[in-house]
């Protein structure tokens, strides 16, 4: 049986940098992953750039229940902690809107950069090793796992969200949330794209790849940037941000135009300029406003 401080669930972004700091701490720790790879969805982050901070970080970005929630964690590791760990493994990375800096090459120089902090601190990284049991026995946890028995003082989860189990993502997390009564809320999507239904995706996929900017609102909130067709549905910035405020079976009203007051600028163009804009407007595929 293998006996060490502290046990972390997960070799994803947080598995790992709380690694790094427990390790950084003189723990003794081991990272658990089912995965045969740490970090898959570092990855595919960013379109494979990872947009790993922006320059303009607040407490007010992040959505919960409770949202003074983040407001410590923030205060004692900022984005410019995280950018000069970033510049010391001299990184390239650029800026792009709203302050969102990315990798110039690749998002592997991310998880790389996280590896080697994590070889730094001495912390063991223990892939393809399913959990099978947990228990707290007196002060410890007891872990049966694939490859094994392990004991710790300590155990962190943190086997992400839900989304695309196909590289590994599980419900774990949850499970041992309830196993230990700690409430779970029910979970929902957030920062995804809509998928429309069959006659609407039919009658928009002819636009597929085509970006706009508009405004997008639901009763709550409105983001005014680009939403994106695609084969499927709609993507984009707007549509990624709307869907974080999303219920199912909610409107979501797409503002083509936002700047536009279509009855004032129709009456003041010439009659030819108006069969143009109408033709591509309101008799083409894009209505002035779309409701899903
Ligand atoms: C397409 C896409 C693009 C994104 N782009 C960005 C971006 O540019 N910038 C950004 O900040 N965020 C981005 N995100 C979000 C970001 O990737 C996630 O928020 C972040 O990776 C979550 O990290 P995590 O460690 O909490 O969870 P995860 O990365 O999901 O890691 C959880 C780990 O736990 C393991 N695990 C799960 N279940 C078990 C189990 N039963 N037993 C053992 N191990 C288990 C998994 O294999 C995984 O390695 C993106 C997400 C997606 C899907």
């Amino acid at each position: 049986m293998t006996e060490t401080d502290v046990v972390i669930i997960g070799a994803g972004a947080s598995g790992l940098m709380c690694a790094i700091e427990a390790g950084k701490r003189g723990r003794q720790v081991v990272v658990l992953d089912h995965a045969n790879k740490a970090g898959k969805k570092i990855l595919m982050s960013g379109g494979g750039r990872c947009n790993f901070t922006n320059y303009s970080i607040n407490p007010g970005n992040f959505i919960s229940n409770n949202p003074h929630f983040c407001k410590s964690a923030l205060s004692r590791y900022s984005q410019w902690d995280f950018l000069a760990l970033v510049e010391s493994y001299r990184i390239s990375y650029h800026e792009r809107d709203h302050g969102r800096l990315f990798c110039n090459d690749s998002a592997k120089d991310i998880l790389n950069m996280l590896l080697a902090e994590c070889a730094g601190a001495g912390v063991v990284l223990q892939l393809n090793t399913g959990i099978e049991n947990i228990e707290k026995l007196a002060d410890r946890f007891h872990l049966k796992t694939g490859q094994g028995a392990i004991t710790a003082r300590s155990i962190v989860v943190a086997t992400g969200g839900l989304s695309i189990p196909k590289i590994g993502a599980t419900p774990l997390g949850y499970k041992i949330a309830r196993q230990f009564g700690i409430n779970v809320l029910p979970t929902r999507a957030g920062l995804t794209p809509f998928t429309l239904p069959p006659d609407e995706k039919d009658k928009f996929s002819p636009l597929s790849g085509i970006a706009v900017p508009c405004m997008v609102c639901n009763k709550r909130q409105s983001f005014n940037e680009n939403i994106l067709f695609t084969h499927r549905g709609l993507s984009g910035p707007a549509v990624l941000q709307i869907s974080s405020y999303w219920r199912a079976g909610e409107e979501v009203v797409i503002d083509l135009l936002p700047q536009v007051d279509l009855d004032t600028e129709l009456k003041s163009l010439r009659r030819k300029k108006i069969k143009n804009i109408l033709k591509t407007i309101l008799d083409g595929y894009l209505p002035k406003r779309l409701i899903i």
